[in-house]
């Protein structure tokens, strides 16, 4: 027997999660399938620890986080608990440009001070600056996998039901709506469907019936498999507290690190290099293996810049990056098909925005910012 919901969202990550919450809870019919479960741990929203900043150089960004901020609020208003720890932020390094992440913060209106390097490392001498650096007391910590299963279950609260293991194969058209094809032969019907499948994307976009100028539309996806590594504080430094959230670029290098979250035991700093993983056709193609050259580039980063960790990594994971090419999110319609794919890397951080802009488009109440629309423009 084929079931069937008004709306179906496709994959229960950060985006998927987001999604069904707003649409549930603005009313809606929704039924999740997600093939693993919640926050599965092949995909980019697993584990506690994700940036969250205001600091762009593209103000856009910096307003939609602001935004979003709102959102998270409400988020951990419902939730009854915080989802965001407030530790800060530094972002420093010539080819971060803090002075130029300042000027668009002033004109956005979030708190922040612009440090010398001599200020910077009087207040954190665990970390090593060369330039100017950018201090955001509103930036924090979000709990990645707290905040997905917070979302589904207040979409479940709203009446969503959530299934699990379930893999959509391919999508058909139908007279009214579509039927979903799971990778068992069963099926699912529905009027509207949002596709929301991170890493996987890329794959099913072929087994979806979307028009070929729409497809053609779509910026090439790129799937990394990243890595990131944790290290102990040392002991003079040793609370989660004195840590604030970082990003450094100095040209050579770019990497971000972050206070360490639950699954790894709260007990260091996680560094990784951005975009430093090996590019992979899709998600299905991932090994969860690290490579032992990036490890190395990153104990040898924490050894000449971060003074205040051990460096020797005591714990160690890969998570996918779906990025487009100018990092931009892909947020698009075509019929009842919504698709969403907000990562390149730093799309945790407007999860709730991403929810509102989803179901708005998918339901034809709000509209999403043209740069995401690339397919239909
Ligand atoms: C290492 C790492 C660090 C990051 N750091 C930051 C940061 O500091 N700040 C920030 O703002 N953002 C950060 N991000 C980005 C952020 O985590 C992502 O933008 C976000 O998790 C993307 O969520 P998603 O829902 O699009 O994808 P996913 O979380 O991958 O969710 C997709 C879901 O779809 C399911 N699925 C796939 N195919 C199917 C199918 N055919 N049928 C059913 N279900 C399916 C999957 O199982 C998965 O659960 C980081 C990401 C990574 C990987």
């Amino acid at each position: 027997m084929t079931e069937s919901s008004k709306y179906l969202v496709v994959g229960a990550g950060l985006a998927g999660a987001a999604a069904a919450w707003k649409l549930a809870a603005a009313g809606h019919e929704v039924t999740i399938l997600e093939r693993d479960e919640p926050a599965s741990h092949r995909g980019s929203s697993h584990g506690s620890a994700r940036i969250f900043r205001y600091a762009y150089a593209d103000e856009f960004y910096a307003r939609s986080v602001a935004e979003s901020r709102t959102l998270w609020n409400e988020l951990e208003q419902l939730h009854g608990a915080d989802l965001i720890d407030p530790v800060g932020a530094v972002d420093h390094g010539t080819h971060r440009d803090p002075e130029q992440l300042a000027r668009v913060l002033v004109a956005v209106g979030v708190e922040h001070n612009l440090l010398t390097a001599d200020q910077a490392r009087q207040r954190w001498p665990q970390i090593q600056f060369e330039s100017r650096v950018l201090w955001q007391p509103g930036a924090g910590v979000i709990d990645a996998e707290g905040s997905v299963n917070a979302m589904v279950a207040q979409a479940r609260k709203h009446g969503a039901r959530l299934l699990t293991d379930w893999t959509v194969a391919s999508v058909q058209e139908r007279s009214h709506g579509y039927r979903l094809v799971r990778d068992n032969g069963e099926t699912f019907d529905a009027e509207n469907v949002v596709i929301a499948a991170g890493g996987w994307l890329p794959q099913l976009l072929g087994q979806l019936p979307l028009p070929s100028g729409f497809l053609a539309g779509i910026p090439k996806f790129t799937v990394r498999q990243e890595q990131v590594f944790h290290f102990h504080y040392r002991e003079a430094n040793k609370t989660r507290q004195a840590w604030p959230t970082f990003i450094h670029n100095n040209g050579n290098i770019e990497v971000y690190g972050l206070p360490g979250g639950r699954d790894a035991g709260f007990d260091g700093q996680k560094v990784a290099e951005y975009n430093g993983g090996r590019i992979i056709p899709s998600a299905a193609d991932q090994t969860g293996v690290v490579d032992p050259a990036n490890r190395e580039r990153v104990v040898d980063y924490v050894r000449m810049n971060l003074p205040g960790l051990d460096p020797e990594p005591y714990a160690e994971t890969t998570c996918l990056f779906t990025n487009t090419p100018n990092e931009d999110f892909v947020i698009d319609r075509a019929g009842g098909l919504t698709i969403v794919s907000p990562c390149s890397g730093h799309g945790a951080k407007f999860a709730p925005l991403i929810g509102e802009w989803a179901a708005g488009l998918a339901t034809g109440t709000r509209d999403v910012p043209a740069r995401f629309r690339a397919a239909t423009l």
